[in-house]
């Protein structure tokens, strides 16, 4: 008898994020195949006994090929276990668990997908930051500040410099100078609010918060570890309104509403 694989959204890093189909799941697996960004406290969760495979990743180093996780994946389930692929935030964002998918469907082993808080949401709501708020954004934009080795960054920035939608930079740190200039460049505003959030949703959470232009020297001041996201637009504004604790020097000349 085959099994099946079910995708797990382990959310943003507060153990607490976690859906209660997720905690479920993970509590019913056989075996549990995870990623680097799964918070300890989720790993917490699996049962003595069900067996645990880490297929972590970290940037520019792959000790597992997406191929052989794929490939894995399907071996697992052919064998008649019950599998769960937790990823961190949600597998569907940035997260390649479609890729996953496709290559279970194809081997017609049953996959199902169980969604995460994505590091987004996560992070914008630790913060006190509206993704959207009337009279301040109409939409938001999830970017990839990476791309494939040795490709230039390719994005839409006519499109994304546009001040009434919120961007939101997963994967950004390496390429921040490059994302903000040309941003600039485009036309958005160089004291656009902005904010960079490690480790969101965590006891170790870092905020650093500036104007678009002094972002990137912000970030490397803060000396981060961990993962980094990236929140720019005018919603950024209201957690500056709302935390004391956050330096507001720039944030009394933004208009709010
Ligand atoms: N599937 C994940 C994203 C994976 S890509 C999701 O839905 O959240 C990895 C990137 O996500 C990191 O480089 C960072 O930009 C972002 N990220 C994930 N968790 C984060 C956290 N707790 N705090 C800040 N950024 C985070």
């Amino acid at each position: 008898m085959v099994g099946k694989v079910i995708l797990v959204g382990a959310g943003p890093g507060d153990p607490e994020l976690l859906t209660l189909k997720g905690a479920r799941a993970i509590a019913a697996a056989d075996v549990v195949v995870y990623d680097r960004l799964v918070p300890a406290e989720v790993l917490d969760l699996i049962q003595e006994g069900t067996a645990r495979v880490d297929v972590g990743k970290q940037a520019g180093y792959h000790p597992i090929p997406q191929h052989e996780i794929n490939a894995l994946l399907v071996k697992l389930a052919r064998e008649g276990r019950n599998v769960v692929r937790l990823k961190g935030g949600d597998p569907f964002i940035f997260g390649r668990g479609c890729e996953e998918a496709l290559e279970l469907e194809r081997a017609g082993i049953p996959c199902e997908v169980i969604p995460g808080i994505t590091a987004a949401q996560g992070c914008a709501a630790a913060a006190g930051i509206p993704l959207t708020h009337r009279g301040l954004a109409t939409g938001v934009r999830y970017l990839t500040g990476h791309c494939r080795a040795d490709r230039p960054l390719d994005l839409d920035w006519q499109g994304l410099a546009d001040p009434d939608t919120t961007l939101v930079i997963y994967m950004g740190f390496a390429n921040l100078d490059e994302i903000v200039r040309k941003l600039i460049d485009h036309g958005l505003p160089g004291d656009t609010p902005a904010l960079a959030v490690c480790q969101g949703t965590t006891a170790r959470e870092k905020r650093a918060c500036a104007p678009l232009d002094k972002l990137p020297a912000a970030a490397r001041a803060a000396k981060f570890d961990g993962p980094v996201l990236f929140i720019i637009g005018r919603v950024v504004a209201m957690a500056m309104h709302r935390h004391e604790d956050q330096d507001a020097t720039y944030a009394c000349d933004m208009a709010v509403g």
